[in-house]
């Protein structure tokens, strides 16, 4: 079923023969677009046509514009609960993927998305008139549509692992959907009391993280906002109002420290693109919530970023930031020699800026920043997307692997539901800590993650064969909780020992977890299986039958 139900109204609809290009649109039945209409299209493709101009997708206008025409047609006689008609919906979600420069494909989906479902209109026809792939995403769309979570409950976490499966088939399912669940958060004002704080709930508890970890930062922070709106309407003013308060001081202080930062960084040859940075609501009612803060103690709600051409710029430009604010101790993180686990990369630092004022900056490059605001969709987009400018993708095509996989075991695995929420939460929600192989390679895990942890996440093999791990040379007990920079190495048996029942309380991490009741669970079928046969074998030679 669809977010919102639509509503019959009472539209008539004229059909006229005056299509533009009757050649192109021989499959499309006959439809002459509305002046609200025409002006819905060039919406869409005004936000195509700014990304096409710096060359990064190439949209088959003629498909979209077919797949708008088969949309208004379908949804015709439809409004939303607001009175618009229907057909606003899924443009507005065409323009959320436009936005992430998804493909053809993809608009045409995200502009078809509620027509199997709501419509007349059958996938056989959609498949007919927009092929296999297009095809192929509206039916995911639709089935995870048919979904809705409540809570935590178990049926709803059986529904989440549905959602993983259609999301490891193909990513762009879950794109549309996250744009869907968007456009529906941005208009919610229409919808009962209760149904809206249920989709906020919602959106809060699975869209969002979903969101976060697939490093979809841009959608992420706007559901959330939304949420938090809906769920505490005077948290969220009282909050925005804070914010707003001195908003004109830190634009101008961060404008002006800017200014000097840019002219300091032209000086040693470093092309930059300074900006003011905003601060989501969410995350400073998070912030004060979580860290018990204080508005006022919430000092990095003056933010710049600085955007350069190269990887080296990044390191110059941190170079000439400390060289003129001081950094505060502890705050320089180099995400981009270590990667968030959602693929994000750039340098943080805070420095006490020009009027002893503390400044927090983030530095990166261009595509860090596509990766920062769209995640897996801009690095889709980098790899295999038709605008592709033949650059190699960052490092962290493996994170999105990494992603796919851990999706896909939990899948296979994970028996309990109820449980499943609960690893999906932990890995969701807690920080990351690096550290490093003996060979010197980069692992991220959640914070308090163990050696056993780090063992399982690099081999299976090695996970069930650890006796004990060194860190930074020493030895350490298998529970030690591993610090960012620490040296990890593995001591293992020579033999075949299998890992403890005692592990399952130490272990951080879902996948060393799963690992470790996956053997287990092999085990005692190998038991079970050979007690079976046994019995078996008592019973018929008892019978007098022969015992193979
Ligand atoms: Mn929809």
């Amino acid at each position: 079923m669809a977010e919102e139900h639509a509503t019959t109204g009472g539209m008539t609809r004229q059909p006229v023969d005056l299509l533009e290009h009757p050649e192109q649109h021989a499959t499309v039945s006959r439809h002459d677009l509305h002046e609200f209409e025409s002006r819905l299209l060039s919406d869409l493709f005004a936000i195509v046509e700014e990304h096409t101009a710096d060359g990064r997708t190439d949209i088959d206008r003629e498909r979209v514009e077919a797949a708008f025409i088969f949309a208004c047609e379908h949804h015709a006689d439809q409004r939303r609960k607001s009175g618009e008609d229907f057909i606003v919906h899924p443009v507005g979600v065409a323009k959320i993927c436009a936005g992430m420069r998804l493909d053809t494909a993809t608009l045409c989906a995200a502009l078809l998305h509620d027509t199997v479902e709501d419509t007349s209109a059958s996938l056989d026809e959609v498949r007919e008139q927009f092929g296999d792939e297009v095809a192929t995403l509206v039916d995911g769309v639709t089935k995870l549509t048919g979904i809705t979570f409540q809570s935590r409950d178990e049926a709803q976490a059986e529904n989440y692992r549905k959602m993983m499966v259609a999301m490891a088939s193909d990513l762009r399912v879950i794109l549309i959907k996250l744009a869907d669940r968007l456009h529906n958060m941005r208009t919610i004002g229409a919808m009962a009391k209760q149904k809206q704080i249920d989709k906020a709930r919602e959106t809060l508890e699975i869209y969002a993280p979903i969101a976060h970890r697939l490093g979809i930062h841009a959608i992420k922070w706007e559901l959330e906002d939304l949420a938090f709106a809906t769920l505490h309407p005077r948290k969220y003013q009282d909050i925005k109002g804070l914010v707003n308060q001195q908003r004109i001081e830190r634009e101008d202080y961060v404008e002006k420290a800017g200014q000097y930062l840019n002219r300091e960084l032209e000086a040693v040859g470093i092309r930059a693109e300074i900006s003011g940075r905003a601060k989501h609501f969410y995350s400073i009612y998070s912030k004060m919530t979580r860290k018990g803060r204080e508005f006022n103690e919430i000092y990095d709600l003056t933010a710049m970023r600085v955007q350069v051409d190269s990887v080296k710029d990044c390191y110059g430009a941190v170079g000439v930031i400390h060289s003129l604010w001081k950094p505060l101790p502890g705050r320089f993180k180099d995400f981009i020699a270590m990667p968030k686990f959602n693929m994000y990369q750039s340098l943080h630092t805070t420095v006490i800026g020009p009027e002893g004022l503390p400044l927090e900056i983030q530095i990166r490059t261009r595509e860090m920043h596509d990766m920062a605001e769209f995640g897996v969709a801009a690095h889709w987009i980098y790899k295999e997307g038709p605008g592709a400018r033949g650059k190699p993708a960052p490092p962290e095509g493996e994170s999105k692997l990494k992603w796919l996989r851990s999706m896909l075991d939990w899948q296979q695995e994970l028996q309990d539901p109820k449980e499943f929420m609960e690893n999906l939460k932990v890995d969701l929600f807690d920080e990351e800590v690096f550290v490093f192989t003996p060979k010197g390679e980069v692992k991220s895990h959640a914070a308090g993650a163990t050696p056993l942890d780090f063992a399982y996440e690099i081999h299976t093999e090695l996970g069930h064969r650890c006796v004990g791990a060194k860190v930074n040379g020493k030895i350490v007990p298998l529970h030690y909780q591993l610090k960012s920079g620490d040296i990890v190495e593995v001591l293992t048996s020579k033999r075949e020992r299998g890992p403890s029942r005692d592990w399952l309380a130490v272990v951080k991490t879902t996948r060393a977890r799963n690992k470790i009741k996956q053997w287990f669970k092999q085990e005692s079928r190998q038991d079970t299986e050979h007690s079976g046969r046994t019995l078996l074998q008592e019973h018929l030679t008892k019978a007098g039958l022969p015992p193979q």
